[in-house]
């Protein structure tokens, strides 16, 4: 295992990390952050490499790369996800665990941000090998994590079920009982109810807020969502539920289009029944994928992948309002595409943060030992979001930019202002 400073590894300006400097710079520039905060920003807090011997069912070892970044501390423990994926990286984790800071920052959680991942490709391993591959992660992490130093979640490739073991392999080794060190959890193990939905809820929250914003009624509203995972199939069902109509979906087996409006529910029993994928639905034309997202609409949801929308599409685009329910659907150069286009762009950091903001809700009941009904975790997690959107809303207005940089803005300001109470060191 080393650990090591960021500094020490320069990233290629191609680098994610470096994409998300860049914006940091710009929002920096706006608001005067002091150049002490920027400096302790660029730079993560911690970095772990670890190599993960795991017994195969083959009867041989195989050893996997883990990662661990915690980018910043400063408003509270870190926070972030754990991902499997072929892809993973170094500079990847590190891009992924600032985002968190900021998302964190912007959602007004006491929290830092953190992120982790294997490189791995967990639909070729059984679930034996993936069991012990994550209770091996955790045994080279357990010196990061901490119910109040770093608090781990799932991210792509992982779910409650590998929270599950991560979690009792950390209690082994420490010997306590501590289930707020891991969030994502099954509701058994002290998961919370209305986490499995909250991302999308809070998609759904952010698009009716820049709705109101922009004097529209979710009624006379239509909506295409790219993606029909955990993120855009709750967005889309709850964005249906509020009357807005729902005339475009798809996912990496198909994509459909009706003018006259998708029945999502029948879309949603569709998909669970074709293993979660959409191909032969019947309740809508199928189109070609790179249509999905300049189809008409007023409301665009990408919810799956990052780096979808280009220069190229986003000149096409035929929404007024886009809320990015993914990580990083749309690349720096599309931002300018769309900003000259005067389409509302609510950003990753901010409109996808329900689901962090309910794994928050989740940690603060294990700390408590007390568990609330779905309705109150409802309740809270929309009046977070309502008021992060008012946040950014406003320093959109006050500084004369975009929400998304007026997102970084708004995390900035908390972080800035966490870092000089704290005081020189
Ligand atoms: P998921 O695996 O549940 O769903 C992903 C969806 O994207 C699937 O429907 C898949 O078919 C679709 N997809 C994949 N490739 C595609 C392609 N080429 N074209 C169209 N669709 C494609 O994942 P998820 O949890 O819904 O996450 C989706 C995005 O939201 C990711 O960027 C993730 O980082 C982000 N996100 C998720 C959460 C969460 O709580 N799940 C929280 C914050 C951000």
């Amino acid at each position: 295992m080393s650990t090591k400073t960021a500094n020490a590894e320069a990233a290629s300006h191609e680098s994610m990390f470096e994409a998300v400097l860049a914006r940091l710079d710009v929002a920096a520039k706006l608001m005067n952050l002091s150049d002490d905060v920027k400096t302790i920003l660029k730079n993560p807090v911690k970095q772990v490499q670890a190599s993960l011997p795991v017994l195969m069912d083959n009867g041989k070892v195989q050893v996997f790369e883990g990662y661990r970044v915690v980018h910043s501390v400063a408003v509270g423990p870190s926070k972030g996800g754990i991902r499997y994926a072929m892809d993973v990286n170094q500079d990847e984790v590190m891009a992924l665990a600032a985002w968190m800071t900021f998302k964190c920052a912007v959602a007004n959680l006491p929290y830092g941000g953190a992120k982790g991942g294997i490189k791995c490709d967990p639909r070729a391993m059984s679930v034996g090998e993936l069991e012990r591959l994550s209770r091996s992660y955790v045994r080279a992490m357990k010196d990061v994590f901490g119910v109040n130093k770093d608090i781990p979640a799932p991210d792509m490739g992982t779910s409650g079920r590998e929270m599950a073991w991560m979690l009792d392999e950390f209690n082994r080794i420490t010997g306590e009982d501590s289930p707020g060190v891991i969030t994502g959890k099954p509701i058994a193990l002290g998961g919370s109810l209305g986490r499995d939905a909250a991302t999308g809820r809070g998609v759904m929250v952010n698009s009716l807020e820049a709705l109101k914003k922009l004097g529209l009624n979710p009624k006379d509203i239509t909506a295409v969502v790219q993606g029909f995972g955990n993120v855009g199939s709750h967005a889309a069902r709850l964005l249906s539920e509020k009357g807005v109509k729902i005339v475009g979906i798809g996912d990496h087996t198909a994509s459909f289009y009706n003018e006259n409006g998708i029945d999502i529910k029948a879309a949603i029993e569709y998909a669970a029944k074709n293993k979660n994928t959409l191909k032969g639905f019947t309740g809508a034309t199928e189109i070609p994928s790179g249509q999905l997202l300049i189809s008409k609409c007023d409301l665009l949801v990408p919810a799956a992948l990052q780096n979808v929308i280009n220069e190229d599409n986003a000149a096409k685009i035929q929404a007024k309002l886009i809320v990015e329910g993914a990580n990083g659907p749309t690349i720096p150069e599309a931002d300018h595409v769309l900003n000259e286009r005067k389409i509302i762009v609510v950003p990753d950091i901010l409109a996808n943060s329900g689901g962090v903001t309910v794994s928050y809700f989740e940690w603060v009941q294990n700390k408590a030992g007390y568990y609330w009904t779905e309705q109150e975790v409802n309740l809270k997690h929309d009046h977070k979001m309502e008021e992060a959107f008012g946040n950014v809303w406003a320093n959109a207005d006050k500084f004369k930019t975009s929400m998304r940089i007026a997102a970084y803005i708004t995390a900035l300001q908390k972080i800035e202002l966490a870092v000089k109470l704290k005081g020189n060191y």
